[in-house]
């Protein structure tokens, strides 16, 4: 018998797997609104001209060699300063451990190994519904989830009730799972005051909260803005979990560059757990790649260059907020009898749209628009040249 005449095909991601349909497609009127990545209003993908500058600047200035395990150590310090806070009192105490990851995929699955190995037998408690590959993660690092209710769908808002009861119920010692803005895939997010009172029951049930942060500034269009979740659970003691990304916010999606970090008591704690996350990171890929953190530290530490990055984000988190309203103005000028207002309201990079699976077929099959079945759009993909193309496909589909 041969070696792998057992091996079965598997199935195919449901995000990636829309691209893969969606490059098959021959009509040049196509649409993919499937993976999260931005474009510009001409439907291309956006280098940054503070990376750019970043680039020049690092190019032919290094050397090819490893980082540690630990990656970029000044890029990490600038990454949990950016997304803790400039004068965040942790940072001060030297209470953070922290390590360079492959982008947000990277600290996720450090953290659920991590949480496999250090919170023995605790549960992650994941939004219902979340990013797929979450399920994925933690299932790969033997971690059992719980689903906690977040989407109402007859609101398509958030469903906080649901949210604290469950949560109210979850045993001492559970790990809770949080996006801490612009949530994907519903673009809901608790107000100010529900962060509070989600903050303040988990303090109150010694919950754990794992905060996974992929698109700080993408929310609102102000990064420190969209740091809010996180510091709202610093101010009140949390000790916490942190997975940042630089894929969206920076358009580094390829470079695979973020940051893992754990907030702990002392020091000391700090030092033997950040210790523990290399010894997790060594037999898995090494050290992290060089190229993407140079370009980040940079960015972050040169206070102009920053302020660029900041204008930049603000630009494209902006240029969606637009296209939601466009979008919204054309179902409402075809006369769709059905409320657009969730389009608006709803923030960050993606719309939940509401469609069901038979509606998403029939964008895809008859007008060639792509995206996955959970009737999630991304808004990125949206521009002045198709909204009008896809508010007709959503309202033929949705008469
Ligand atoms: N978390 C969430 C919620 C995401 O949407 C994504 C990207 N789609 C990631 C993590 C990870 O992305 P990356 O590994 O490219 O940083």
């Amino acid at each position: 018998a041969g070696w792998f005449g057992h091996v079965t095909e598997a199935p195919r991601d449901p995000i990636l797997g829309v691209t893969e349909k969606y490059l098959a497609d021959t009509n040049p009127m196509k649409i993919n609104l499937g993976v999260g990545a931005y474009r510009d209003d001409s439907g291309q993908p956006w280098v940054l001209p503070s990376v750019r500058e970043a680039e020049r600047r690092v190019s032919g200035s290094h050397f090819m060699e490893y980082l540690p395990i630990g990656g970029h150590r000044q890029f990490c310090e600038d990454s949990v300063r950016l997304a803790y806070g400039e004068h965040a009192e942790v940072i001060k105490g030297k209470q953070v451990a922290m390590l360079q990851s492959l982008s947000g995929t990277g600290s996720c699955r450090l953290f659920a190994e991590f949480q496999g190995r250090w919170m023995k037998g605790s549960k992650i408690y994941i939004p219902q519904p979340t990013w797929s590959n979450h399920h994925n993660i933690f299932k790969d690092a033997h971690v059992h989830e719980v689903l906690y209710p977040y989407y109402k769908p007859e609101t398509r808002g958030l469903d906080l009730e649901g949210l604290l009861d469950c949560l109210s119920k979850a045993p001492a010692g559970s790990v809770v799972m949080l996006h801490a803005c612009a949530h994907n895939p519903t673009g809901v997010d608790p107000t100010t005051e529900q962060w509070q009172q989600i903050s303040g029951l988990m303090r109150e049930k010694r919950l754990f909260p794992f905060f996974d942060m992929a698109y700080q500034g993408f929310a609102t269009g102000d990064c420190e803005r969209d740091a809010q979740a996180l510091r709202i659970f610093l101010q009140d003691g949390h000790r916490l979990a942190l997975s940042q990304s630089y894929a969206k916010n920076m358009g580094l999606y390829g470079q695979r560059v973020g940051c893992f970090s754990i907030v702990c008591d002392s020091p000391s704690e700090a030092k033997a757990v950040e210790s523990q996350m290399k010894a997790l990171a060594r037999p898995m890929y090494s050290n992290p790649p060089l190229h993407g953190a140079l370009l980040v530290h940079q960015i972050l530490s040169d206070p102009s260059l920053k302020r660029q990055w900041f204008g930049e984000v603000k630009l494209m988190a902006d240029r969606i907020i637009s296209m939601r309203t466009l979008l919204r103005e054309n179902l409402e000028q075809l006369g769709n009898p059905l409320s657009w207002n969730h389009i608006t309201d709803q923030i960050g990079m993606f719309c939940f749209t509401g469609l069901t699976p038979e509606q998403v077929n029939k964008l895809t099959n008859e007008h060639s628009i792509y995206l996955t079945r959970n009737g999630r759009i991304s808004m990125a993909g949206v521009n002045t040249g198709n909204v009008s193309q896809l508010a007709q496909a959503i309202h033929s589909a949705r008469e």
